[in-house]
C-alpha cells in the first residue's frame, strides 16, 4: 500500500522544500498575507503513510500546533489533531483523502490548548479511538490551569474583537505588533467563533516513559523525556521514517516560555539529540533536517537556568533577574535583527522564560494542580 504513496510523497516533499531549515537562520518577517484563513494547514509528506500539517506563517494570531498524520495497514494515529474544530475537520478531510483506515489513536503532545481543545470532530469521525497523552497532561485537563478553557461562553461574543481593537488603538504600538494585530483583525469573528467551539477532550489511555503503538506493519513510540515546555511533554518518534514530532519542546524561529522548566527542559533536548533521526517536526514553524536550531535551544536554556541560579543566588527579585540577565550572545540567533521576531522573542520567550526561572530557583512550582471544582462556575 504504500508505493503508489511513495511516489506522490516524493513529489510533494518536495514541493515543500522551501518549509525545511538546513542551519538556523531566522525566516524573514510574515508577509502577513491575510487570503487564507488562519486554520488551513500545508501538507507535506517526508515518508509513505506520513503526513505533516504546517499552519503557514506559524507565528500570525492565533497561534496553533502542527498535525501529524501516520497511517499503517491497520489503522492511523493522529498527533496534535487540532487547537480548533476547524483544523481537526481538515485534518479529519486528509486522513480520509489518504486511506479507508479508521484512526485508532489521538495522541496529545502537551496540554496547551493550541494542540487539543479542537479535536471533537476527530473523536465524532473515529469513536473508536483512543486519545492518549502523557499523565500528568491528563490531570491537568481537571485542574484549574485549564479553567479558560472549560467555560469559553464566559467571554462574551465581541469580546475579542474589542481586544485586538483596543490593543490597536494603543498610538506607541510597535509596527510589527500593529501588523500582527491587525491580521488577526481580518479573521477575528472566525477565530472568536473557533475558540468557543472548542472543548477539553476527554483522555482515555496515559503513560509516563513511553508507550509503543502498533499501526501494523509500523511501530510508532511516543515518549516523554522529561519535564520541558510543560511536566508532561511527549513526542512522537516513527523509527522507520527517521523522524519524531517534537510537539512545543522544538518551536520555531521563537519558542514559548511560559511556566516551562528551563533545565530540564535542557536535558531532555539533550535525550532528543541521541534518536537517530533524519527530520524533526517542531511544535510550530517549518520541518528541519539538522540540529542546529535544537542546539541553539538547548545552550539558550541552560543559560537561563545557570545565569538565574547565579542572579538569584546574588539576592535578585525578578525585576532584577531580568535587569540583569546577559542576552547578547542568544537574542540574536534567534531574531535576526528583525524587529517582528525580536518583538515575538521578547514576549513568548524572555519574559516568561524568565519568571519560570526564576520561580523555579525561588522553590515555586509553576504548574500547580489545584482540582477544578466540579459544579461551581
Ligand atoms: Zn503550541
Amino acid at each position: 500500500m504504500f508505493s503508489s504513496m511513495a511516489i506522490a510523497a516524493t513529489l510533494v516533499f518536495s514541493a515543500h522544500a522551501g518549509t525545511l531549515t538546513h542551519d538556523h537562520t531566522p525566516p524573514p518577517a510574515p508577509d502577513f498575507s491575510a487570503e487564507r484563513d488562519p486554520f488551513e494547514l500545508d501538507w507535506t509528506s517526508p515518508a509513505a503513510g506520513i503526513w505533516v500539517g504546517v499552519r503557514p506563517q506559524s507565528a500570525r494570531f492565533p497561534v496553533t500546533g502542527t498535525s501529524v498524520i501516520v497511517i499503517g495497514e491497520t489503522g492511523a494515529l493522529v498527533f496534535d489533531g487540532g487547537g480548533t474544530p476547524l483544523q481537526a475537520e481538515r485534518v479529519a478531510e486528509k486522513i480520509r483523502t489518504e486511506t479507508d483506515l479508521p484512526v485508532t489513536h489521538i495522541a496529545i503532545s502537551h496540554w496547551h490548548g493550541d494542540h487539543h481543545l479542537g479535536i471533537g470532530p476527530l473523536r465524532e469521525a473515529w469513536p473508536e479511538a483512543v486519545t492518549v497523552s502523557h499523565s500528568f497532561t491528563r490531570a491537568v485537563m481537571d485542574s484549574t490551569l485549564m479553567d479558560s478553557a472549560r467555560n469559553p461562553d464566559a467571554t462574551p461574543p465581541g469580546a475579542l474583537r474589542g481586544q485586538l481593537e483596543g490593543a490597536l488603538a494603543n498610538p506607541d504600538l510597535p509596527e510589527p505588533n500593529r501588523l500582527w494585530l491587525e491580521q488577526g483583525l481580518v479573521w477575528v469573528d472566525l477565530i472568536e467563533a473557533q475558540g468557543r467551539a472548542g472543548r477539553i477532550p476527554e483522555i482515555d489511555l496515559v503513560f509516563e516513559d513511553s508507550l509503543e503503538i502498533d499501526l501494523g506493519g509500523r511501530v510508532v513510540s511516543l515518549v516523554h523525556l522529561g519535564h520541558g515546555n510543560t511536566k508532561g511533554d511527549i513526542m512522537l518518534h516513527i523509527p522507520d521514517a527517521r523522524m519524531i514530532a517534537a510537539g512545543d519542546a522544538v518551536v520555531h524561529p521563537t519558542p514559548y516560555g511560559f511556566f516551562s522548566y528551563p533545565e530540564s527542559w535542557a536535558a531532555a533536548l539533550r535525550r532528543l539529540r541521541e534518536f537517530d533521526v533524519d527530520l524533526i517536526v517542531p511544535g510550530h514553524g517549518g520541518l528541519m533536517t539538522d540540529w542546529a536550531y535544537v542546539d541553539l535551544l538547548t545552550e539558550t536554556l541552560q543559560s537561563i537556568a545557570d545565569q538565574t541560579a547565579v542572579l538569584v543566588a546574588e539576592g535578585h527579585d525578578l525585576d532584577g533577574v531580568r535587569e540583569h540577565f546577559d542576552w547578547s550572545a542568544l537574542e540574536p540567533r534567534f531574531a535576526g535583527g528583525d524587529p517582528f521576531w525580536a518583538g515575538r522573542f521578547d514576549v513568548w520567550f524572555k519574559r516568561p522564560i524568565l519568571e519560570a526561572a526564576w520561580r523555579l530557583e525561588t522553590g515555586l512550582d509553576n504548574e500547580e494542580l489545584i482540582p477544578h471544582e466540579h459544579g461551581v462556575e
